[in-house]
C-alpha cells in the first residue's frame, strides 16, 4: 500500500468521488463535442489540484509525490483529459522549485498553485520531439533582451496557459549542442502565436497546440535560475516527475477499462451464463487487474525515488514504459469483452482506448525510454535498488 498522510488519504479520496459524482456523468457529452471542461477545471482548482506539486511557503497544499500520483490517476480513472491538463503544469511547477530564482518562484507559484495561472513546457517542434538537441527555436540577445524565433507543436493548454516554459537554444553553436539550451520562462506577448489548434484521436476537450515564436522579446532574467546553458539538465530533471504523471495517468484509464469490463462481464450472459464464467474472459479480467497491480507499484516506486531528491530517471522510465504499454493492452481487452458494444460510441471504452496510445508516444517515446532504461542499468549495474 502506498504510503500516504492522514490528510494525502484524504485528498485522494476527495478527488475520487470527485469524479464519480461530477465527471463521470458529464464526460461522454463533454468527450464527443470535444468542449474544454470549464467548469470542471473550475473544481479542480477549487480542490487543490493545481496546487498539489506546490508546497508552502509558496502553496498551501503540496503534498508527496506519491500522492500527486495517486490524485492523477484517479483524475484519469474519470477523463485523461483532466490529468493531461495539469501535467505540464505540475513540470513547470518542479522546474521552478528545484531551478528558478527566488525572484521566480516568487512571481510564479503562488498563482500557480491556485491555478490562477496555468503553465505549460513547450519542447517539441515540427521537425521532431525525440531529438531535442536538434531543435531549431533560437533566443539571441539583444541588450537586455532575448528575441526569441521559431516554432513549437504539440503544446497542450497552450491557450490558456500563462506561462510556457520555453526549451530554447540560447547558443546554437554550442558543442555537445545540449550546453546552448536553456529554459526560458516565457509569458504572451508580441511575436507568441498560438498558431493551429491540432486535431487528435483522444485527449478531447483539452487543446494542443503550434506555437510560432517571430521576434517574440523577453526579459535577461526569463532564463530559469538565471544562468543559460543549463536548461537540457533541467527539463530532463523535470520529465522524471511529468513521466510518473504519465504512468498514472495510464494506469487511471486502465483501472477504468477495467472496471466496466469487470462490471459488463458479470451482467452480459452468453450461452445461459455470465461471460465471466466463460474461462476465456475471466482470464482476460485476471491478467488485466494483475498488470494494473503491477503497473501501480512501478508508479509508486517512481514517485518514491523522486522524494528522495536522488535521481529517478530510471524509476519513472520504467513506470512510464510499463503502464503505457499495460493500458494500451488493457483498454484493447476492454473492448474484447464488451463484445461489439465496446465499438459503440455509447460506452466509455472506445474512449478509454483512443486515450491511452497518448501514454505511449507522451513525455518521450517508448523507444526513447528504453534507451534511457538501458543505459542507466548499464551505468548503475547491480547497485541500481
Ligand atoms: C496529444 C499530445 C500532447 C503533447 N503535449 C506536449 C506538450 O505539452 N509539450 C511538448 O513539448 N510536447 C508535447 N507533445 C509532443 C510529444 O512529446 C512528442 O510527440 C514526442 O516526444 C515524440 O516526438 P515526435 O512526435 O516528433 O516523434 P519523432 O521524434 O519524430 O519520432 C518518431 C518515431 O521515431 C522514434 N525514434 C526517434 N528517435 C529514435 C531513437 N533514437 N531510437 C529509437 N526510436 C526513435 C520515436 O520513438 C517514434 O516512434 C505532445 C504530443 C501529443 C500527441
Amino acid at each position: 500500500m502506498a504510503q500516504l498522510t492522514a490528510e494525502e488519504g484524504q485528498i485522494v479520496d476527495l478527488v475520487a468521488e470527485f469524479v464519480d459524482k461530477e465527471v463521470r456523468p458529464v464526460v461522454q457529452a463533454l468527450e464527443h463535442a470535444n468542449t474544454y471542461p470549464e467548469a470542471l477545471i473550475e473544481q479542480m482548482k477549487q480542490l487543490g489540484v493545481f496546487g498539489l506539486a506546490i508546497p508552502e511557503p509558496y502553496g498551501d497544499f503540496g503534498v508527496s509525490t506519491t500522492c500527486y500520483a495517486l490524485v492523477t490517476e484517479q483524475l484519469a480513472r474519470g477523463w485523461m483529459s483532466l490529468a493531461g491538463s495539469f501535467g505540464g503544469h505540475s513540470v513547470v511547477s518542479k522546474l521552478l522549485l528545484r531551478y528558478g530564482t527566488e525572484e521566480q518562484k516568487q512571481r510564479y507559484l503562488p498563482r500557480m498553485a491556485t491555478g490562477e495561472l496555468r503553465a505549460t513546457m513547450a519542447l517539441t517542434e515540427p521537425g521532431g520531439g525525440s531529438d531535442l538537441q536538434a531543435m531549431r527555436t533560437v533566443a539571441r540577445r539583444d541588450g537586455d533582451d532575448w528575441v526569441v524565433n521559431g516554432s513549437k507543436t504539440w503544446i497542450t493548454n497552450a491557450r490558456r496557459a500563462g506561462l510556457v516554459a520555453l526549451l530554447v537554444k540560447t547558443d546554437p553553436t554550442a558543442q555537445p549542442a545540449h550546453r546552448g539550451i536553456s529554459i526560458l520562462l516565457s509569458e504572451k506577448g508580441d511575436g507568441f502565436a498560438v498558431s493551429k489548434d491540432l486535431p487528435k484521436l483522444g485527449y478531447k476537450g483539452v487543446e494542443s497546440c503550434e506555437l510560432h515564436f517571430d521576434d517574440h522579446r523577453l526579459p535577461a532574467d526569463a532564463v530559469l535560475g538565471g544562468e543559460p546553458g543549463k536548461g537540457f539538465a533541467q527539463m530532463m530533471a523535470g520529465l522524471e516527475v511529468g513521466r510518473i504523471q504519465v504512468a498514472a495517468r495510464a494506469v487511471g484509464v486502465a483501472q477504468a477499462a477495467f472496471d466496466d469490463a469487470l462490471r459488463y462481464a458479470q451482467e452480459r450472459e452468453a450461452f445461459g451464463k455470465p461471460i465471466w464464467q466463460h474461462q476465456s474472459i475471466g482470464n482476460y479480467l485476471a491478467d488485466m487487474d494483475t498488470s494494473i497491480e503491477a503497473a501501480r507499484g512501478l508508479v509508486l516506486r517512481a514517485a518514491e525515488t523522486f522524494d528522495t531528491g536522488g535521481r529517478a530517471d530510471l524509476q519513472s522510465g520504467q513506470a512510464k514504459l510499463f503502464a503505457s504499454e499495460m493500458a494500451a493492452k488493457v483498454t484493447l481487452d476492454a473492448i474484447r469483452i464488451h463484445g461489439g458494444y465496446g465499438y459503440s460510441t455509447e460506452f466509455d471504452v472506445e474512449r478509454y482506448f483512443r486515450d491511452a496510445p497518448l501514454m505511449i508516444v507522451g513525455e518521450g517515446t517508448n523507444e526513447i525510454l528504453r534507451g534511457v532504461i538501458a543505459r542507466q542499468l548499464v551505468q548503475r549495474g547491480s547497485a541500481r535498488r
